[in-house]
């Protein structure tokens, strides 16, 4: 559904302007039942070239190892999915659950999920650590739940026109450029995480989403606020606090009761502070920022 949504480039681009010939996707494909099958045991057998496989949605292996539990035309899911990946030229895993098992990878992760290549922070997933795909890349991970549509159809373009090598990978294997910097970068709320001005509730134009309602916006690489959402807002944007959704950890305190939208605390301090600020620093910092905060810091002054 993501994928549906993306703008720069489309859908459409991708097949008008970028030539990509979508074999099939759960909403735009054509092809059901036998003819589905046949397309898929085309592209196992080398009949049909398979350049990209995109992927989402967590491998079930439940029960057992067998995967029956994720049963997919004719076959457990997963073994489609191993086959498929002996052929593609690149795989691209798409959100959280294809990268690293996502949701239903938590524990007691009773699915047995995992992801393409990871699972959680642990390399290894389905496929293995050492798995590199035809064209000897290892699995792309495009985390986020959802991802970013324009992160997807971007990464397909470069792989599309041959300029996936002039783009860098971090240690998860996601595309520097769109997971490099934090979520915090562009997030307009800056001024009031500058000056301690926190907000309590959700929707409000005015204060920072960190000190209250748990923003972890300032510890998790995304680019949601430089390239953004409907190419108009971001979840801080509109008054409500990053989840870390594109970090393996997600969901973070495997959602237990108390800890989802909620700062968690020692003595007023925050458990978790932007990487390499110390517990010290941090207190002396906001004891200062609070006290040279101008009036204007704790406004709402933004204008439509
Ligand atoms: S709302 Fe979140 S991302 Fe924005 S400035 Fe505050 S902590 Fe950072």
């Amino acid at each position: 559904m993501s994928f549906l949504n993306a703008e720069e480039p489309t859908v459409c681009d991708l097949i008008a302007d970028f030539g990509i010939n979508l074999l099939w996707h759960p909403s735009l494909g054509v092809e059901l039942g036998n003819n589905l099958q046949t397309l898929l045991r085309d592209c196992i057998s080398g009949t049909i070239p398979l350049d990209i496989l995109v992927f989402e949605g967590s491998v079930v292996n439940a029960p057992n190892g067998t995967g029956e539990w994720n049963r997919f035309a004719d076959r457990a899911m997963k073994d489609w999915l191993g086959d498929l990946a002996k052929v593609a030229k690149f795989i691209v895993a798409v959100g959280d659950c294809a990268t690293w098992g996502g949701i239903p990878a938590m524990s007691p992760n009773p699915s047995e999920s995992e992801g393409l290549q990871f699972l959680k922070r642990q390399e290894g997933g389905f496929l293995g650590k050492d798995f590199l795909s035809q064209a000897g890349l290892p699995v792309i991970n495009i985390s986020g739940c959802p991802a970013h549509p324009d992160w997807i159809t971007q990464i397909l373009v470069a792989i599309a026109t041959g300029r996936i090598a002039d783009i860098a990978f971090d240690e998860l294997n996601r595309p520097q450029t769109f997971f490099n910097s934090y979520t915090q970068t562009g997030c307009t709320r800056n001024v009031h995480f500058a000056y301690k001005a926190s907000t309590a509730k959700f929707g409000q134009r005015k204060g920072c989403l960190f000190y209250d309602l748990g923003c972890r916006g300032p510890m998790t690489h995304s680019s949601c606020n430089r390239i953004l959402w409907n190419r108009v807002s971001s979840k801080t944007r509109a008054g409500m606090p990053c989840l870390g959704c594109t970090e393996p950890e997600f969901p973070f305190f495997d959602l237990k009761p108390g800890t989802v939208f909620k700062t968690q605390t020692v003595m007023g301090v925050p458990k978790e502070l932007p990487p390499g600020v110390n517990k010290k620093d941090y207190a002396l910092l906001t004891m200062i920022a609070k006290d040279a905060a101008p009036p204007w810091a704790e406004e709402d002054f933004f204008t439509v």
